[in-house]
């Protein structure tokens, strides 16, 4: 094999008719016409007819093979207009079989739609290939590209925060993680960078990003994953306006960057109230059926939310998480807005305590959400109280950021956008699943390494841990 100097991309040889050249790829397709034998090479940037005159006849489909031939423009009745490449062709001069393919599980030419779900998935690296699963992996790492130049534009600090953590309080459940070392005590994996990124506005870092995952124990549904990824940030000295300015430029630049469509320049806001009042729900399509069909993204705050709602005893965490009966709608580290400050203090009228959080709504799906902060440890604290929790229960809880609220917290704010839901609308898909190189299947099993898996009795004796089997009933 030939070293990357000296290899042409396939797209290249556009320019390089008359010369040799050396093209690494794979077999697109094959097609023998007696002595002559035809192949479309594939590779990142194309494909290319290749000619081989009593030669080639033994290449499968998809195998990877290098070839050295001569670059020749195709006589004008072979032209095929509709190919990029379809002015050109290559007379192989030698080839080399760099790995072989056997027949694949699945076919990768087509959408593959028609595919089954778990075939996909376990053979994700074939379906990756299809040009359409391509072409989103390429954009997506573009717009993610796109939202990062926007936020080092305007000096934003990109900050790790750790994946083994404490439980985060972000509304579900945690995975949690078995410590060698410690006996009986877990780490859990962090729901969101919430607590941390705040904890780098007490740092002062003032402006924060991240492309952070999150992973939640929550009930499966058809398009819900155990882990996502979100544009996370958090600023500090910004009033709500502010963050939302700052992430309406970002996402607008962003969604045009990979050739998107906007409804609005101008994102509308709507109210809790009006969106309930208006739509039913606090996610909603504003689009015309013309503007669903050409794909358009239309983009809608919503603001003034309630602060609390009353536990939903069917979900686990609310109900863990509210042990009065109230819980959080959002986020338990925002604050309530100004004027309601003294009664959330006094924990009175909760039911109409309002919280200074922003969701931002796509096509009828929530895109975002984040909210102003509390950085008073009263505040917080009084949140908390009002959630249930003693004073015991707070300190274990979230005493670190309390701790961090008494020694110069600056006023914060932020949000975190949903990159694989905006990922998934950008390129037109109904799943999420399309958006993420190797998501999980519907029942909850990692893409191709299938796992959750056994482990074995010495690596669950090293963890200190006792796998007890349900008595089925
Ligand atoms: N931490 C929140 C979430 O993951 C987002 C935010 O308020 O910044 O939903």
């Amino acid at each position: 094999m030939h070293s990357m100097k000296d290899r042409t991309l396939i797209l290249e040889s556009l320019e390089k008719v008359g010369e040799e050249v050396i093209l690494q790829g794979w077999v697109d397709t094959k097609r023998d016409h007696g002595k002559l034998t035809f192949i479309d090479l594939r590779d990142r940037s194309g494909s290319i007819q290749c000619v081989g005159f009593q030669m080639m006849g033994e290449l499968t489909t998809e195998s990877v093979i290098e070839i050295s031939g001569l670059v020749k423009a195709r006589p004008e009745r072979m032209v095929n207009p509709d190919l990029p490449l379809g002015t050109v062709e290559i007379e192989v001069k030698a080839y080399e079989v760099l790995n072989k393919a056997k027949e694949l599980p699945i076919p990768v030419a087509g959408d593959g739609r028609e595919i089954n779900e778990e075939s996909r998935l376990q053979y994700r690296y074939l379906d990756l290939r299809r040009p359409r699963m391509n072409k989103i992996l390429r954009m997506r790492s573009e717009f993610i590209r796109a939202l990062r130049d926007s936020l080092f534009e305007q000096d934003f600090v990109e900050v790790e925060t750790p994946m083994l953590t404490k439980s985060t309080k972000e509304g579900a459940r945690d995975f949690i993680v078995p410590s060698r070392f410690q006996e009986g005590k877990f780490y859990a994996l962090p729901q969101s960078p919430q607590q941390y990124k705040q904890l780098l506005m007490t740092a002062g870092v003032e402006k924060y990003f991240q492309v952070a995952r999150c992973i939640r124990d929550e009930d499966l549904r058809a398009d819900r994953g155990f882990e996502f990824t979100q544009l996370d940030l958090e600023m500090s000295f910004v009033t709500q306006q502010d963050v939302m300015s700052t992430v309406e430029a970002m996402t607008k630049k962003a969604v045009k960057a990979v050739g998107g469509t906007l409804k609005d320049e101008t994102f509308p806001v709507f109210t809790y109230e009006e969106a309930i009042k208006q739509y039913g729900a606090d996610k909603f399509d504003l689009r015309t059926e013309e503007e669903k069909k050409a794909g358009v993204l239309s983009f809608a705050w919503v603001v003034s939310f309630p602060f609390f709602k009353k536990v939903d005893t069917a979900d686990a965490a609310e109900v863990a998480d509210g042990k009065s009966g109230w819980t959080f709608t959002h986020n338990p580290f925002s604050t309530p807005i100004e004027a309601h400050v003294e009664q959330h203090l006094k924990g009175e009228n909760i039911e109409n305590i309002e919280t200074a959080q922003y969701d931002l709504v796509c096509n009828g799906h929530e895109a975002g959400g984040g909210s102003i902060r509390a950085h008073r440890a009263d505040v917080l604290r009084s949140t908390f109280k009002i959630m249930g929790y003693s004073d015991e229960e707070i300190q274990d809880g979230v005493g670190h950021m309390l701790e961090a609220f008494e020694v110069g917290t600056p006023p914060h704010g932020g949000i975190a956008l949903g990159i694989d839901r905006l990922v998934m609308l950008l390129a037109g898909e109904t799943s999420l699943k399309e958006a993420i190189a190797f998501p999980m299947t519907s029942s909850g099993r990692t893409a191709v390494m299938d796992g959750p898996s056994e482990v074995s009795e010495a690596q669950l004796s090293e963890l200190h841990i006792q796998v007890v089997k349900k008595k089925k009933k």
